[in-house]
């Protein structure tokens, strides 16, 4: 078993929604190493779900956080400035289409659904970032989660792959401008997962079987894989790497 000690760092995780949720795998490999966890989900559904799941980590903070509305972020960030003060990881998991847009053809996308999707998925990492820089200092860094739709055309996935394309984009543009600051910006690029998200995806079944099938471990990944890279990136064994898609797939991406 491998173990770093991040003891006396603090991370925020936004896009906890279950306990199937990629970001709750991040959360877990960082409180298992000694981060102390900020926790943010999207509105008051999830409240008391993500409660349930925080409980046992010590001193975890939840925050209430809509990336699609400025005042909410306003108050998430002014709350996280009150109670702990300081951010050393960023973790952005949150990606929203209308179901609509996530199934048939690509150029049916009505304008407000691009719109939306663009907003959720990708604008919010800026947002974010945006917020969180004053609380971050030397050695802070940021991660976000993106798909191979980013690079490839992929059957139903259509706009949320202009999203992850913007998201991979942003992750490169950030990080030449953080770098100077000592702030380093990465991304992982996950292969299919059952999470609630995913589901929403028409097709995703046959997804998931087609990955295991190409992939060169002839499996599908865990959420725990994603954990642990996310980790790796966030933490100072990456120091030397920024702007960066890792992708954590079971090498499906070097396949045809
Ligand atoms: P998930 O449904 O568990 O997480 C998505 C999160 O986005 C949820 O917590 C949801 O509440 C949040 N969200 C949506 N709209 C929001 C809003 N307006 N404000 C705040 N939060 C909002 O699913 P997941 O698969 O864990 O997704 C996490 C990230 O991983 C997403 O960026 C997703 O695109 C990415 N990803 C997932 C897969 C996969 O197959 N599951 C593969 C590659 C990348």
């Amino acid at each position: 078993m491998y173990t770093i000690d991040l003891t006396g760092k603090t991370a925020l995780i936004a896009g906890v929604a279950n306990h199937r949720s990629l970001a709750w795998a991040v959360a877990k490999e960082l409180a298992r190493s000694g981060v102390r966890l900020m926790v943010s989900y999207q509105s008051d559904r999830f409240r008391d779900g993500v409660q349930k799941l925080t409980h046992e980590i010590p001193e975890t903070v939840l925050v209430e956080m809509d990336v699609a509305s400025d005042e909410s972020m306003d108050r998430a960030f002014g709350q996280i400035q009150e109670q702990v003060g300081r951010i050393d990881y960023l973790v952005h998991a949150v990606a929203f289409a209308k179901k609509e847009d996530l199934e048939g053809a690509f150029y049916d996308t009505s304008r407000d659904g691009y719109h939306l999707a663009l907003d959720i998925s990708a604008y919010s990492l800026l947002a974010m970032t945006h917020r969180a820089l004053p609380m971050m200092g030397e050695g802070a860094s940021i991660v976000s989660l993106s798909y191979i739709a980013a690079q490839r055309a992929v059957p139903n996935y259509n706009v949320m792959g202009t999203a992850k394309a913007a998201l991979e984009h942003a992750t490169r543009q950030l990080a030449h401008e953080l770098g100077p600051r000592g702030i380093r910006v990465n991304c992982v690029s996950a292969g299919p997962v059952s999470t609630l998200s995913a589901r929403g995806i028409t097709g995703f079944t046959s997804m998931l079987g087609y990955h295991s099938e190409k992939a060169p471990l002839r499996r599908n990944i865990t959420p725990h894989e994603v954990g642990m890279a996310a980790l790796f990136l966030l933490s100072p064994l990456a120091s030397g790497i920024t702007g960066e898609t890792l992708y954590v797939d079971a090498g499906y991406h070097i396949t045809i």
